[in-house]
């Protein structure tokens, strides 16, 4: 992008200039958030699926605050009804709606707390945009034959926040999108049954709805990839976007508790160590060897499945955890890689071939072995391939 640059500045021509400054200030800061959004909902690669998981925990955090908060100005509300509303009839039905709404948001603040997945994630926040709107055509209901124009004016907002409240959570275009549809709903049916979709003050409702359902979803988008890229700085390798050592135990750590408690210790890793890889640096320098291992990440990646994990385990190794897999699957996986690697040369910035093998130890989880053990395990076995001539896979004992 930044030759780009040089060469349009070089043209000198403000119409080419004035596209460019349009594209890199205008178009990308609004495309980019976009594109994520898109890949974030329609991808389903490991790291995103990963990502997925952070974001659902974010959106439950923030779900179980709002929902208490939102319960407590619920109940609280009663005191205004009661100065607003003459008759005590309906500021006790209201009451009752109003017990109800905040009972519903209390169950919505306590379920599913220790379950954290995206599905979850969006039913819940879907009920959070559709009970406050049942709430608001409620009340209207109530309040429709009540001498009560001052309690009309402080309801009257509801569909308002309901769209605004969404910009604290971080969401993709098409789920924020959806999310508002049911303030939009609810705005048309209640002006429809009580005032006239033909009224200047429903354009001018419609039009601040619109306003602030367009800063929400940016301000969800803007945070959506916030989020991303800090989820990316704190877990990935920055040279082969692989998961970095820290980020990789801790999901290695939850992967193994899985296999020992659910999949009957089910579980294999793979440590590759590439062969003579300081000779790579010396010979070609540390560009080629970056780029060395860059292909390597690219080629461990190709025969894993989304469950399987893969990081940078430090210099020039790699850890690949296998859930679900016996052993003779992941030597069959070890062994495919390592020829892959082995036929697959590297071309260099100076046209040079690099040509790399990598040694492999297997292992799999012992009953009641800790993740820490079994690293052991297959770091002697991959000291073994190492000792018995390289380019091999090894079985730990
Ligand atoms: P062996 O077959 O016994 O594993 O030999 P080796 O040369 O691969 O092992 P050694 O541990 O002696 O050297 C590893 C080298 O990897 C040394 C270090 O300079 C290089 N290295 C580590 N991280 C990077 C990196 O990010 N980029 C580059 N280019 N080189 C790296
Ligand atoms: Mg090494
Ligand atoms: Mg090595």
């Amino acid at each position: 992008m930044e030759d780009l640059a040089t060469n349009v500045t070089k043209t000198n021509r403000p119409a080419k200039r004035f596209l460019f400054a349009a594209r890199r200030h205008v178009w990308r800061p609004l495309w980019r958030p976009l594109a994520l959004s898109m890949l974030d909902l329609t991808s389903n690669r490991n790291r995103t699926r990963d990502f997925l998981g952070t974001r659902a925990n974010f959106i439950q955090d923030r779900i179980r605050v709002l929902a208490l908060v939102f319960a407590a100005i619920v109940l609280l509300w009663t005191m205004l009804d009661y100065l607003t509303i003459q008759s005590t009839e309906i500021v006790a039905r209201l009451a009752v709606l109003r017990i109800l709404c905040a009972a519903l948001y209390v169950v919505l603040a306590g379920y599913g707390t220790k379950l954290h997945d995206l599905p979850r994630a969006r039913l819940k926040l879907a009920s959070l945009v559709i009970l406050p709107c049942l709430f608001y055509i409620a009340t209207r209901f109530v309040l429709e034959n009540a001498d009560a124009v001052g309690a009309l004016m402080l309801y009257t907002f509801f569909p308002f926040v309901v769209v605004v409240q969404l910009a604290i959570f971080p969401l993709p275009l098409l789920e924020g999108l959806a999310l508002m549809i049911p303030a939009f709903v609810t705005l048309v049916v209640v002006e429809a049954q009580f005032a006239s979709l033909m009224s200047l003050s429903f354009l001018g409702d419609l039009s601040l709805l619109v306003l602030l359902a367009c800063l929400a979803l940016w301000a969800s988008m803007s945070e959506l990839q916030m989020l991303l890229r800090l989820y990316r700085q704190a877990t990935r390798d920055p040279l082969t976007g692989l998961f970095n050592r820290g980020a990789l135990m801790e999901r290695m750590q939850l992967e193994v508790g899985r296999a020992q408690q659910q999949h009957g210790y089910k579980l294999c890793v793979l440590l590759f160590d590439l062969d003579k890889f300081k000779r790579i640096n010396d010979d070609y320098g540390h560009l080629a060897g970056d780029a060395v291992l860059k292909t390597f990440a690219g080629i461990l990646e190709q025969p894993l499945r989304h469950s399987d994990l893969a990081g940078r385990y430090g210099g020039e190794e790699f850890l690949a955890v296998l859930p679900r897999t016996d052993t003779a699957e992941a030597e069959r996986m070890a062994e495919k890689i390592r020829n892959l690697c082995a036929t697959t040369p590297v071309t260099t910035r100076d046209g040079n071939q690099v040509h790399v093998t990598t040694s492999v130890g297997v292992a799999r989880l012992r009953r009641d072995e800790s993740a820490e053990a079994l690293l052991l395990r297959v770091d002697e076995s991959l000291y073994r391939a190492k000792e018995t001539g390289r380019d091999r896979v090894v079985l730990a004992a």
